[in-house]
């Protein structure tokens, strides 16, 4: 399985990397919107992580020219806003999932798993 982490934050970002490397994901972790734009466009993910507040482009951008362009990946944002409206237009916009920080890590691997049965469950025709 593979994941996109997009989150500027130093401590969260390495955090979050070690753990889900350890629990056996591929993680490729970007810190700038525009990257984690890139990242999408030039490889396959099964979940991308998304910070809502990324450096050059916002979160919730990234999220809709995602969903514009058709790609259904789930994405689970990842947001320090406690402001309710953030949260309601991300999944408004097409996030499967939301967790605000700080976060138990234990439940984010939870969710991570749920979202990836939930994926592979579908019939889609995609090719993996
Ligand atoms: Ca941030």
């Amino acid at each position: 399985m593979k994941l996109l982490l997009a989150e500027d934050d130093n401590m969260i970002g390495e955090g979050l990397e070690k753990a889900l490397k350890q629990s056996g994901y591929s993680v490729d972790w970007v810190q700038d919107g525009l990257d984690a734009e890139h990242a999408i466009q030039s490889a396959e993910y099964n979940l991308i992580i998304l910070d809502l507040g990324l450096p050059n482009k916002d979160g919730l951008e990234i999220l809709r020219t995602l969903r514009k362009n058709h790609n259904e990946t789930s994405v689970l944002i990842l947001t320090a806003r406690d402001d309710i409206s953030d949260r309601v237009s991300g999944l408004d916009i097409g996030a499967d999932d939301y967790m605000v920080k700080p976060f138990a890590l234990e439940e984010l691997e939870a969710r991570i798993r749920l979202l990836l049965r939930r994926k592979s469950g579908k019939k889609t025709n995609e090719v993996k």
